[in-house]
């Protein structure tokens, strides 16, 4: 007789609409497709984004067309749990937005910390993803709810030290960055952000601690990712990788096991999960 494998409650907290998807869109098809139970955070509505194409937004329904973006593409990876903050997209670094005083940078940290951890304590998490510490590129939205998801997780276990509750940081490994920004720059195509420092950009390739091989969820993935249609640009630097490229990229997602300290000599839960 087999044991049924447990159900888990996997709780994913993103800055932005479509910041699921590159990163760990692949491992959230296959936590669904194994009967997961699965909630997605999303702190703001991407709404000071470009706009794709005018016919789809302008720039008064941009938060509200984002999110049912989301909304569609959690439902084509198997999610219909998804949850907003509400905060104003604070814009990439050193733009106007920064300032605004509904920006999610600009809103008390206990508030957001509390709001987040409320949600984790009700849902009673298994298993938490995020934005990894540098943002990825480095956007202010990404570094923040990475410190206060990571925050809220330290609030929601108090002083928990046997937590079973593990916090892993999506991570795009810096290689990659660089074998992307170098075969942009063999095609002859200007990367769209922070050229100049290739060696600041994503996770450090050492501090990755969890390969997942999500080669069975690419088509899923593509077809998630394909629903955030206010951020395609068909003419967009990435849109120009070659295909294969793309897809083998797409095929493997990297996670660093953050907390709790103990788990990381031993028991890696998303690492054994995947090779189920
Ligand atoms: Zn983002």
């Amino acid at each position: 007789m087999t044991t049924k494998p447990e159900k888990l409650r996997i709780v994913g907290v993103f800055a932005h609409p479509d910041d699921e998807g590159f990163g760990s869109g692949g491992t959230l098809a296959m936590m669904a497709s194994h009967g997961h139970s699965i909630t997605i955070i999303c702190a703001t509505n991407g709404d000071v984004g470009e706009i794709s194409d005018p016919n789809l937004a302008t720039p008064e329904t941009l938060a509200d067309v984002r999110k049912s973006e989301l909304r569609r593409a959690m439902s084509v990876t198997g999610i219909h749990d998804v949850r907003f903050l509400d905060y104003r997209d604070s814009g990439m670094e050193g733009s106007q937005d920064n300032n605004h005083p509904n920006a999610l940078i600009n809103t008390e940290s206990a508030i957001v910390i509390n709001q987040i951890a409320t949600i984790l304590a009700d849902i009673n998490t298994d298993i938490i993803l995020t934005h990894d510490p540098s943002g990825g590129y480095g956007h202010p939205d990404h570094k923040t709810i990475s410190s206060h998801t990571t925050s809220a997780y330290h609030k929601m276990l108090g002083h928990d030290a046997t937590t079973k509750c593990a916090l892993y940081y999506v991570c795009f490994p810096r290689s990659d960055f660089q074998k992307v920004w170098e075969t942009l720059y063999e095609l002859g195509i200007k990367p769209p952000f922070a050229s100049e420092n290739l060696n600041d950009l994503g996770t450090p390739d050492e501090l990755v601690t969890t390969i997942v091989d999500v080669k069975h969820y690419v088509n899923t993935k593509i077809e998630s990712l394909n629903c955030h249609k206010t951020q395609i640009d068909p003419k967009g630097p990435f849109e120009q990788l070659p295909e294969t490229m793309l897809r083998d990229m797409m095929s493997t997602e990297h996670y660093q096991l953050a907390y709790p300290e103990y788990y990381k000599i031993d028991h890696d839960i998303l690492r054994k999960l995947s090779s189920i």
